[in-house]
């Protein structure tokens, strides 16, 4: 953690926005609790500490110092402001809360790598076990021991588990939407685009909630029924996990834990049914919804991991299904690509009624030009041939495939025989343009190539092999008229 502060550094905008934010959001935590929600001076921190630790992990450590004075600031003014008084006591309530938010977000920065996400489960696992767990039991005990120094208050042993599972509970709550609603922001990735569908499942599930939280967390009046639809909670909590992102995830964790305890605080709800104490009531709804909510929170994210590993696999399949059509020398397509685009292309030309186009291109005296300059200078020819050949097909469904040797097909769909004509000579030009010596050729001082064509126009089942054939006796024709030239041909039914 870097120590050493520039002076200047210490007024830069950002560390001063940081600061704002973090007294703002921590003063605002103290208020709502105070307001509307939890009883007991000490609970008034918890939804302040979650908000401030998502601040921690969110910001890099060379703004943690901002961070921890705005932290102290926001609780001297959120205490004095609202009780009117600053008592000595406050002392250790603010060291175990400062102290414990900085200790647990160090050692969760530690043990997970960057970037910090909550999409994957190692991060979930230690998000519960030391930003909920180990922050609560530091600021238990740091807090038991600083009361008893700074106030002489005896340490309670039921004080301090109610202050545990109260402090998990809430950093639970409050940390994960605090999180990525700030990282969102210092990233720019909100988006609350959502489909169709999932709008509708969310309607839903926002009704479901609603009703959940008011019918069965909310009345005033119960019998054993009543109080044991709180189960209902479990496949609600499942389902939001296994169907909806991270974010809504989070957010329905906070607001079925704001709900719940603001119904305990004014003694509405099963729990107080069930125990008739508002202190066992509070204690024992914050274990169930913390025991409801990351069961499923877990559950979600090994499901989320699943899904985004399968999606890599199909992914890596998919790249691992296009390397095999492709021809390792020349990297255009190879007979395998060639054998599964004419079939397609031909159903297409057939249901759309276009003319379809296939080209033969075969090198002359290719075998004469690697017993003159060798093999390796044969393969260089290959690729400069397949790069010229595929500059002249310009529609993004024309395909080139090596046939294998020094033999090119061109597959050219929504094209007639004029057409074909204008692009053999433009292939023609380009291979003429690329001036490969070939000393040994009979036709040219240069590399040249022949080339037959072969047009479809009305494609009813026209057999694809019929089709190779005929352009490979198009180009075969070339090669008898003297070569570097080329003929064209129509389709025929006729056997030959
Ligand atoms: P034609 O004008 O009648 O087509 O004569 P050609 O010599 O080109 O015809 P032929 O089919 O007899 O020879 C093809 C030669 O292509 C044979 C082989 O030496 C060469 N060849 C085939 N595949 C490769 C390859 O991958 N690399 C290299 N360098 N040469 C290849
Ligand atoms: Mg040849
Ligand atoms: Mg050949």
């Amino acid at each position: 953690m870097e120590i050493i502060v520039r002076f200047k550094s210490l007024f830069s905008l950002m560390n001063l926005i940081v600061f704002a934010v973090m007294i703002v959001s921590y003063i605002a935590m103290i208020y709502l609790s105070l307001t509307f929600f939890m009883v007991g001076n000490i609970a008034i921190l918890w939804l302040g500490n979650g908000i401030a630790i998502a601040l921690f992990l969110v910001c890099s450590t060379k703004r943690w110092l901002h961070l921890t004075l705005g932290m102290i600031s926001a609780y001297i003014i959120g205490i004095y402001t609202y009780f009117g008084s600053f008592e000595i006591v406050q002392i250790a309530f603010l060291t175990a809360n400062v102290s414990s938010v900085i200790l647990s977000a160090a050692i969760f920065k530690q043990l997970c790598k960057e970037p910090i996400c909550f999409i994957d489960l190692r991060q979930n696992i230690f998000f519960l076990i030391v930003l909920c767990m180990m922050n609560a039991l530091l600021n238990v005990t740091i807090g038991t021991t600083a009361l008893w120094l700074i106030a002489d208050f005896p340490p309670v042993l039921s004080n301090g588990l109610v202050w545990f599972v109260g402090n998990a509970v809430s950093i639970f709550a409050s940390t994960l939407t605090a999180f990525h609603i700030v990282n969102s922001v210092k990233h720019r990735t909100l988006s609350l685009r959502i489909s169709q569908s999932k709008l509708l499942e969310l309607a839903v599930l926002c009704t479901a909630t609603l009703l959940i939280l008011v019918e069965v967390f909310g009345r005033q009046h119960y019998n054993k029924f009543t109080v044991s639809l709180i189960f209902l909670l479990f496949p609600v909590a499942m389902w939001v996990a296994l169907r909806f992102n991270h974010y809504i995830t989070s957010v329905w964790i906070t607001v079925v834990f704001l709900a719940c305890g603001f119904y305990s605080t004014v003694k509405l709800g099963p729990f107080m049914f069930m125990f008739n104490d508002l202190s066992y009531a509070i204690f024992y709804m914050q274990i169930y919804i913390f025991t409801a909510c990351s069961t499923a929170l877990l559950i979600g994210t090994i499901n989320t991991e699943k899904e985004s590993k399968n999606q890599m696999i199909a992914k890596l399949n998919q790249q691992l299904d296009n390397l095999t059509k492709i021809d390792p020398l020349t990297k255009i397509a190879n007979r395998r690509k060639y054998d599964e685009s004419i079939k397609s292309a031909l159903a297409i030309a057939n249901s759309e009624g276009t003319p379809l186009t296939l080209i033969a291109i075969d090198i002359d005296y290719f075998k004469l030009f690697n017993d003159e300059y060798g093999h390796l200078a044969g393969d260089d020819c290959l690729i400069s041939v397949a790069n010229g050949i595929n500059q002249n097909l310009l529609r993004v469904n024309d395909i080139v495939a090596r046939m294998g040797g020094e033999e090119f097909f061109c597959i050219l769909p929504n094209t007639d025989a004029e057409a074909a004509i204008g692009i053999m000579q433009r292939i023609q030009a380009s291979i003429t343009a690329l001036n490969i010596p070939h000393q040994a050729s009979p036709v040219k001082p240069y590399l040249t190539v022949s080339m037959g064509s072969c047009t479809v126009s009305k494609s009813d089942n026209i057999d694809a092999m019929r089709l190779y054939q005929q352009a490979d006796m198009a180009l075969y024709a070339a090669k008898e008229q003297g070569r570097n030239t080329f003929v064209t041909t129509k389709f025929t039914d006729a056997l030959t």
